[in-house]
């Protein structure tokens, strides 16, 4: 898995940055990419990246502000235009499929793949399948604003040939039924256990990414001994007035939280047009001394995860 950062500032487009979105790709997990968020100009920015748009499966946004919806569109539509034919969902808050569907309606954009939509109605669970479950939990912005975990399952062992041809059971068919567990019989009349056979499972890696936010307490939860959190800091230390007022977060609280949740490892994003590349490093610095694993996005940094 990585992350492509495709906007990374807050509120409006900068030169050096733009407004939020995030690809996890997922090639090698399942041949698919999510998208977090869009921005107006997202579909520009994937242009100088190697993002399909059509390996696009799912697409959540964390809320329904214009810097992380105003792409939406735009990007649905070319999707179809560019031969994209998968399905996509788009999961988010009330009123997403409203002014999708208003927007692809008004325009007369006809697509060529299923468009469904999953508005979020209860905290918890939202997606699940044999490879990954997605949680949810409503964050404290200025609406309504989510963080999401995507936990990947844990993958299962290996089969063990090395201990399997020293127990002198041969490769054959019978592999296979061994491999998901199962108990056979050999022709030799020994019954032999697959899961006596199989390694240590490799345990899958938790991600959080959140939504616009003040510091609260989902923000822990939802990062809860993740492997990396993508939290917003919109201002920096000493602005934490500010920062309550218009509803952010800072660099310094992006890293309590990290703290808090016991998280390996910290991206810090949607940063405010105030601040030059040059102010980045005392950015990631002052975040960096109360959790040391900090980093900061850039519009096309690459994560791998
Ligand atoms: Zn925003
Ligand atoms: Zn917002």
């Amino acid at each position: 898995m990585e992350f492509v950062f495709l906007g990374t500032g807050a509120g409006i487009p900068a030169k050096q940055r733009n407004v939020s979105s995030l690809i996890l790709q997922m090639n090698e997990e399942r041949g698919a990419s999510w998208m977090f968020d869009c921005g107006e100009a997202t579909q520009h920015q994937i242009l100088r990246t190697p993002v399909k748009t059509r390996k696009i499966e799912k697409i959540f946004i964390t809320h329904l502000h214009g810097d992380h919806i105003y792409g939406l569109p735009g990007l649905l539509g070319s999707r179809s235009f560019q031969g994209g034919t998968e399905p996509l969902t788009i999961y988010g808050p009330i009123g997403i499929k409203e002014y999708v569907e208003t927007s692809l309606r008004l325009s007369q954009t006809h697509l060529k793949y299923d468009l469904s939509f999953v508005e979020i109605v209860e905290d918890g669970l939202l997606f699940e399948d044999e490879t990954f479950r997605v949680e949810v939990l409503p964050l404290d912005h200025a609406i309504l604003s989510y963080g999401y975990r995507i936990v990947e399952k844990d993958k299962p062992g290996e089969l063990r040939a090395d201990l399997l041809k020293e127990a002198g059971i041969p490769p054959g068919p019978l592999y296979s039924k061994l491999k998901k567990g199962e108990t056979v019989q050999l022709e030799d009349g020994r019954i032999i256990n697959g899961r006596d056979y199989i390694g240590t499972p490799k345990p899958g890696r938790v991600i959080a990414i959140l939504g616009d936010t003040r510091p609260c307490e989902n923000t822990v939860n939802l990062a809860l001994h993740a492997e990396c959190i993508v939290h917003e800091a919109t201002f920096q230390k000493g602005q934490e007035e500010m920062a309550t007022d218009y509803f952010h977060s800072t660099t310094i609280q992006a890293a309590e939280c990290a703290v808090k949740a016991g998280a390996k490892r910290l991206i810090l994003t949607h940063i405010s047009s105030r601040f030059t590349m040059d102010d980045e490093i005392e950015l990631v610095n002052e975040a960096k001394a109360v959790f040391a694993n900090t980093e900061l996005a850039r519009d096309f940094s690459v994560f791998k995860l």
